[in-house]
Parts: structure tokens; C-alpha cells; sequence
């Protein structure tokens, strides 16, 4: 099975109702290595950046917004993003995170035990974003750290 990186990032839902140490003790315990971890105050710039291939999307303005924590806590915008690695990292790391939709993640992910969604705004509070295959995961790595802030 192929070692692979991929890009993990508590988005400001997850920050600010604490569940950050709970995801990172579910990835840990499902076997991934943290090798990069940072907290960012992300700008309108790498929200566009991290969100590029779903520009068009008609959720795409609430996304740069949310990320960029608008709806949570603009006085301490904060995310947390890491890297994490290991065999098959990227479907791995996807499977303990859920499907996109809280109501379609299955039961016993972080997704389904934590996330909801905000109907009324019309945005998912999905707590994580995890890459989604191996060509995100290469792309959003390099977007959101540089190589010597990874160890390996
Ligand atoms: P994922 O985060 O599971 O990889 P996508 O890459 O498709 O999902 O979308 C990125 C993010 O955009 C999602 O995590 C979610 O926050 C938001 N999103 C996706 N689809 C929708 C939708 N139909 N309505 C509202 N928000 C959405
Ligand atoms: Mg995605």
C-alpha cells in the first residue's frame, strides 16, 4: 500500500466548539503520523486558493466565508491544518473524517457525531476538511505549508 500525505484542517466549527483534540485523537488511534501542524487565520487569498476547483459551486461564497471563520468567530478567526501520513492516508484519513454531508456520514465518523447543518444559511458545519484524493492532497499540502515545516 502506497505511504501517502494528506491535508487535514479543523475548520472554525470545529475550533470553536473544541473538538479539535477529539479529531486528532481519532486519526491518531486510527494509525496516521502527524508530521505538520499549524494554526492559521486563513485570508480571503488561501480560502480562494484551498477552494479553487469548487468555484462556480452556488454554496462556493458561504465556503470562502465559513472558512475563513465569518460564521464563528471573526474576533479569533482560527483553523488548525496538519498533515498526516501514513498507508493509504488519503481514503484512510477520509473514512474516520465522513461524507461531506453530516447526514450522509456514516455512523461512528466525526462528521456524523459532530457535524450538522445550518439550513437556514444553507452551509454544513462539518467540523473537518480532509483531501479528497491524491491530486487534492498534493495540491492543498503545498498551498498550506511549506516543506520544512513538514517532518520526514
Ligand atoms: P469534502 O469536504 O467532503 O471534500 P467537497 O470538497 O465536495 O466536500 O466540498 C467542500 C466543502 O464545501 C464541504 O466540506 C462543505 O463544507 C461544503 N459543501 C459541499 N457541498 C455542499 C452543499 N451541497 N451545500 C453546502 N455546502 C457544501
Ligand atoms: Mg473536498
Amino acid at each position: 500500500m502506497p505511504i501517502e500525505k494528506t491535508l487535514v484542517v479543523i475548520k472554525p466549527d470545529g475550533m470553536k466548539r473544541r473538538l479539535a483534540g477529539l479529531a486528532i485523537d481519532r486519526l491518531e488511534n486510527a494509525g496516521f503520523e502527524l508530521i505538520g501542524a499549524k494554526v492559521v487565520s486563513v485570508t480571503e487569498k488561501l480560502a480562494h486558493e484551498h477552494y479553487a476547483l469548487l468555484k462556480g459551486q452556488p454554496f462556493f461564497p458561504n465556503l470562502i466565508k465559513f472558512i475563513m471563520g465569518d460564521y464563528h468567530d471573526v474576533s479569533n478567526r482560527r483553523v488548525l491544518a496538519m498533515v498526516y501520513r501514513g498507508e493509504n492516508a488519503i481514503k484512510g484519513v477520509r473514512a474516520v473524517v465522513g461524507a461531506t454531508s453530516p447526514e450522509d456520514a456514516a455512523p461512528g465518523t466525526i462528521r456524523n457525531a459532530f457535524g450538522r447543518i445550518n439550513s437556514k444559511a444553507g452551509y454544513y458545519e462539518n467540523v473537518v476538511h480532509a483531501s479528497g484524493n491524491a491530486m487534492e492532497a498534493d495540491r492543498e499540502v503545498k498551498i498550506w505549508f511549506k516543506p520544512e515545516e513538514l517532518v520526514e
